[in-house]
């Protein structure tokens, strides 16, 4: 049961659509991805231009005012769209119709923005990626775990993951814990590490992409954009978190050549993700 399948490139070569030559932005997918608090604007810039840069159509995100001027100005491709609030979210209220939603990047756990999150989890029905702080609030209100709509992707690093699921003594324990969670709330969690596996129910999959340059700041946000912008292009969850998460450590496999462990930032990724569709 604990045996992972390993993610090769002929496994991802399966999954993989090419986009056709007809398409126009409108049927590339439009993601939302909604996260920013006052000094974690970086957050939102960096998942929201890994959104675009995975071949989504259109990305909106949704931020606290003190980030429009930021978004604005960081990523001329992104639309942006306000909550009330300066510093923080409130109220997440949008007037687009995305075919995904990722939310959490920078979000912070201001008691409104935990409220305003639980607003969205009991009407949402749009395939969803629930990574930090969003899942930091989950955490903190275990009771609202149910309204996750069947098969949403959580992305936790392993303190997040701990946070979710309770300590574990072992590899084994922490795999265990996690089917587990998987299976009584039907959700696929992406286990950040090194390697990162996906577990969706019983099923493990082993990523081979990847390697020590990523343990630096936003790389995660960046991977929340990323699958964000393959759930927009409707590929099935899984599907949507295996190439995510196979991409993204392929970047750093591309750049470490160049970058070093050592000057690799999460913008490297994105830079990179190009050539890791190449
Ligand atoms: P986060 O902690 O949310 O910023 O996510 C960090 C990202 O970097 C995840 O995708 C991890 O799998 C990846 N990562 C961090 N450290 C390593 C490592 N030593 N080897 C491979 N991937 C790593
Ligand atoms: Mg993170």
């Amino acid at each position: 049961m604990m045996n992972p399948i390993y993610i090769h490139q002929k496994e991802i070569l399966k999954r993989y659509k090419q986009p056709d030559q007809y398409t126009h932005k409108g049927i590339q997918g439009h993601a939302i991805i909604i996260g920013g608090s006052y000094g974690k604007m970086g957050a939102v810039c960096l998942s929201s231009k890994a959104c675009l840069k995975t071949g989504c159509g259109l990305v909106t995100v949704f931020i606290p005012k003190c980030g429009y001027d930021i978004l604005q100005i960081a990523i001329p491709e992104v639309m942006v769209i306000t909550d009330n609030q300066e510093k923080f979210i409130s109220n997440i209220i949008f007037d687009i119709t995305p075919q995904a939603i990722g939310i959490g990047p920078g979000l912070g756990l201001e008691i409104e923005t935990q409220q305003a999150v639980y607003k969205l989890l009991q009407t949402n029905k749009i395939p969803l990626v629930i990574d930090a702080d969003a899942l930091n609030i989950l955490s903190k209100n275990k009771e609202w775990l149910p309204l996750l709509q069947p098969k949403t992707i959580i992305s936790p690093h392993p303190k997040e993951l701990e946070r979710l699921i309770g300590k574990w003594n072992s590899d084994a324990e922490k795999l265990e814990k996690s089917i587990t969670f998987s299976k009584e709330y039907n959700l696929i969690i992406v286990m950040k590490g090194a390697p990162t596996r996906i577990i969706d129910g019983d099923t493990i999959y082993g990523n081979t992409t990847g390697n020590a340059a990523l343990a630096t700041a936003g790389t995660g946000d960046v991977l929340t954009g990323m699958i964000t912008s393959l759930l927009a292009q409707s590929y099935e969850p899984i599907n949507a978190a295996i190439l995510g998460v196979y991409l993204h450590g392929l970047t750093a496999d591309i750049a470490l050549p160049e970058t070093g462990y050592q000057s690799f930032i999460a913008s490297d990724v994105i830079t990179n993700i190009g050539k890791a569709f190449l």
